[in-house]
């Protein structure tokens, strides 16, 4: 395989019918450590967006049409050409969007993961034969792509949440236009240009960069678009939602989680700290499966404590291009600013500080650890996504079952014990569409990942990843 060189990698055009694009209006893309300018992308709106819809919509029939394992081994060169990318595309994603490098590297890998994984779903059976009900007739069903689909994917996992959208859409023969986060466009454009290099035709995967209100009217509005696939915020999502009723698309919703991370007396502490390092504080805090309110038990809460600030006073704030990093910068300032009146707001409120809150400048912000939080503060009833970890002290079981579940949000949710019991009744209690028991990291292109409640619907990978994408049409032969 011919490698690409760096520079076509960094695409700062989108792509529509397989021609890059430019525009003479455009934005700048800044590097969150640095402040810098990285790279100046075209400022897209209805008019190109109708284009790829358009552009989508023709090149459809054809690729629906390919048999299964040629789109397969399209999915396959795609998967192959991300690995052999690795590191340009990671250092593209720690320039855009801050992650340390190594968490980029991890993110491509994850997002390569998807891509390989759906090319090997292609070819599962699409339909089934169903038990007639006489002798006469038989029944079946088959899966079909839903058309075209619209994906809009949020900034803090740039590669990854958009190669766990497409790759599902494309494998099922479903063309796409994706709208990436404006803060984060390059890891998309890099993606799509290694899309085009694995044979995926023109048309077939449109990428359009621009203001996200003109391009998302454009997007739920147009009767072309069949499908919605969005992750973000809650209150974006439920815009979409509503903009989607007029044309009734189908829609798949992954919003923001309040994720609960239970401590009960009898965990094994050395895997809880380092569950709850890897869940509060991985991509600084910003990812919508990070524990956001820790609920320790009485009995341990002052050594779990002492070994969560301990813990923290080793993460390495810094530049993610700059080696030994383990923390990065927040996304911007707007982002800093929520996650210091979230800790404010917890000190007015009798929290106190145990480890950080320190001023630092730029973008960064200090991992913090507090203790003493009540539910009544705002680090505990809204997402802070930074590195702020409140520590709730709870006594009884169902209590702090009543108190996780008290959020309209249900995304993930975690705990750690050693009793077997406990471990199967508080799964099936928390409310929650993905719980991680021992453990905080749970996401893979195995399992399918979403949520429930107001976090959203459908579910990303997994066995049933595709079904998100096709229709079911059910055919009965009469008269046999
Ligand atoms: P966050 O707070 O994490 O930035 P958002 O929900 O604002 O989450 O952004 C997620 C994605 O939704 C981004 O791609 C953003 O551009 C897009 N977006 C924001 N507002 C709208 C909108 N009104 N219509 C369509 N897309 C939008």
């Amino acid at each position: 395989m011919t490698l690409l060189p760096d520079n076509a990698l960094r695409e700062s055009r989108c792509l529509i019918d397989g021609e890059w694009i430019t525009e003479r209006s455009s934005f700048p893309v800044t590097n969150p450590a640095t402040g810098e300018v990285i790279a100046t992308v075209p400022r897209l709106g209805a008019e190109h967006t109708r284009m790829a819809i358009e552009a989508a919509h023709r090149a459809g029939p054809g690729w629906a049409a390919m048999p299964a394992a040629q789109r397969a081994n399209v999915l396959k060169r795609w998967h192959a050409l991300i690995l052999a990318h690795a590191e340009p595309l990671a250092q593209i994603l720690t320039e855009e969007m801050g992650k340390p490098l190594s968490e980029a590297r991890a993110e491509i890998l994850c997002g390569a993961g998807y891509v390989e994984w759906f090319a090997e779903e292609c070819r599962r059976p699409v339909g089934e034969v169903l038990a007639s009900p006489d002798a006469t007739r038989q029944l079946s069903t088959v899966r079909l792509p839903v058309g075209v689909v619209a994906a809009i994917t949020p900034w803090n996992f740039p590669h990854a949440m958009l190669a766990r959208k497409l790759a599902p859409a494309l494998a099922a023969g479903c063309t796409v236009v994706a709208k990436p986060a404006e803060l984060t466009p390059l890891s998309a454009l890099a993606l799509a240009r290694l899309a085009q290099e694995a044979g995926v035709p023109p048309g077939v995967l449109n990428i359009v960069v621009g203001d996200p209100v003109t391009i998302g009217s454009e997007l739920t509005a147009n009767p072309l678009v069949r499908k919605l696939t969005f992750t973000g915020s809650t209150a974006v999502g439920k815009l979409l939602i509503r903009q989607c009723a007029e044309t009734v698309k189908r829609v798949s919703m992954e919003l923001g989680g309040n994720a609960p991370f239970i401590v009960f007396d009898d965990a094994d502490l050395d895997a809880a700290v380092a569950g709850a390092m890897a869940s509060k504080f991985r991509n600084a805090g910003q990812t919508c499966v990070c524990a956001n309110r820790l609920f320790v038990q009485a009995g341990i809460y002052e050594t779990f404590t002492q070994r969560l600030a301990a813990a923290v006073r080793d993460l390495r704030v810094g530049d993610g291009s700059q080696p030994g990093t383990t923390v990065g910068p927040l996304i911007d300032e707007r982002a800093v600013a929520k996650a210091q009146h979230h800790v404010d707001d917890a000190l007015a409120r009798g929290a106190t500080v145990v480890e950080g809150n320190a001023h630092l400048p730029g973008n960064f912000f200090a991992p913090t650890v507090l203790r003493d939080v009540t539910m009544n503060m705002l680090v505990a009833r809204q997402e802070t996504f930074g590195p702020v970890a409140p520590l709730i002290r709870f006594t009884d079981e169902a209590d702090v079952i009543a108190q996780a579940n008290a959020t309209e949000a249900g995304l993930a949710g975690y705990f750690f014990t050693r009793d077997i019991a406990r471990a199967h009744r508080v799964a099936r209690r928390l409310e929650v569409g993905m719980v991680g028991i021992n453990t905080g990291i749970i996401s893979t292109e195995v399992a399918p990942f979403g949520g429930i409640k107001q976090s959203g619907y459908g579910r990303e990978g997994g066995s049933g990843g595709m079904a998100d994408y096709q229709d079911v049409k059910y055919c009965c032969l009469g008269n046999l």
